[in-house]
């Protein structure tokens, strides 16, 4: 087998709270029972969201909580050569799209799972007389084709199978404000870095058949999956900076990774509580003996 690489990918919108704690713990926990490597990538892609100093405050946060990662921290916002080029490499599956987000939307075609509506595939045979280009987009096979439908052991979720023809239609390689879109991204890097295992929030299981398909586009590997839970605040909403998460607070690191673990249906002993040597240990045998 390949040696174990696992990453954390966070978006740096804000800083670690207690959701993003959990998902940053899994992979964490999954790469070290496996005695593998724990990788770092800021996804900084999205520049508009991108909130200065975020990266640095959950770099620290990490380190205060005893999560080192192995080797260097790659950051998206430097890496936009690589997408251009397996962008490239896409030829004849990309055309330019020139509809409009409410063009798409009244077009009632549904929701994908991400909350975008899905495209009814308008601008596939070229843009229709006075359109100009916004976006670019994956042309997907004809709705009834098998090469559209992405099945997957999830570690997690068990069996999950997905029709992209029905769940997204042809999605976005390359935005209308000429951003790469996430879904290129984390495969080119995802590849690259050789990553081996995903595990990350189930907030993102609407993205894994897309981003299996460009892996099979791309003639890159497909890593194994695993969507933990995503932790939702009072009102059942995923936590996030939006919803009222706060940061932690890393004067008691402890409490944070206590519950974290807790999240995750990890059952440790009083003494993993004591320090965060301790806490570590315990944590990485309880994932192991649930999970490997
Ligand atoms: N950057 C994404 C996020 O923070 C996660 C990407 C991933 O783990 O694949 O939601």
């Amino acid at each position: 087998m390949m040696h174990y690489t696992g990453r954390f990918a966070p978006s740096p919108t804000g800083p670690l709270h207690a959701g993003s704690l959990v998902a940053a713990m899994a992979s964490y926990l999954d790469a070290r029972a496996h005695q593998g490597r724990w990788l770092l990538r800021i996804e900084d892609i999205d520049e508009p969201r991108t909130v200065s100093g975020a990266a640095e405050s959950i770099g620290e946060a990490l380190a205060a909580l005893g999560m080192h990662p192995d080797g260097e921290v790659l950051w998206q916002s430097q890496r936009k050569s690589r997408y251009e080029a397996a962008f490239g490499q896409l030829k004849e599956d990309v055309y330019p799209c020139g509809c409009s987000r409410k063009e798409i939307a009244d077009s009632r075609t549904g929701m994908a799972s991400d909350g975008a509506a899905i495209y009814p595939g308008t601008c596939r045979h070229g843009l229709a007389e006075g359109k100009t280009t916004r976006a670019w987009r994956l042309r997907l096979p004809p709705p009834l084709s098998e090469a559209g439908v992405i099945t997957f052991e999830d570690r997690w979720l068990g069996r999950i199978t997905e029709n992209l023809s029905e769940s997204t239609g042809d999605f976005v390689l390359k935005r209308a404000d000429g951003f790469w879109a996430y879904q290129l991204a984390v495969v080119v890097d995802d590849a690259e870095q050789g990553v081996t295992d995903v595990v990350r929030g189930a907030d993102l299981l609407g993205s894994t058949a897309r981003q299996i398909y460009l892996q099979r586009l791309l003639q890159q590997p497909t890593p194994r999956y695993m969507h933990v839970p995503v932790v939702n605040n009072d009102a059942g909403e995923k936590l996030s900076k939006q919803t009222g998460a706060r940061p932690l607070d890393l004067a008691q690191p402890l409490d944070a990774l206590m519950l974290a673990a807790s999240r995750l249906g990890l059952t440790l002993p009083p003494t993993a509580g004591i320090s965060l040597a301790s806490f570590w240990e315990a944590a990485i045998t309880a994932w192991a003996r649930r999970f490997i």
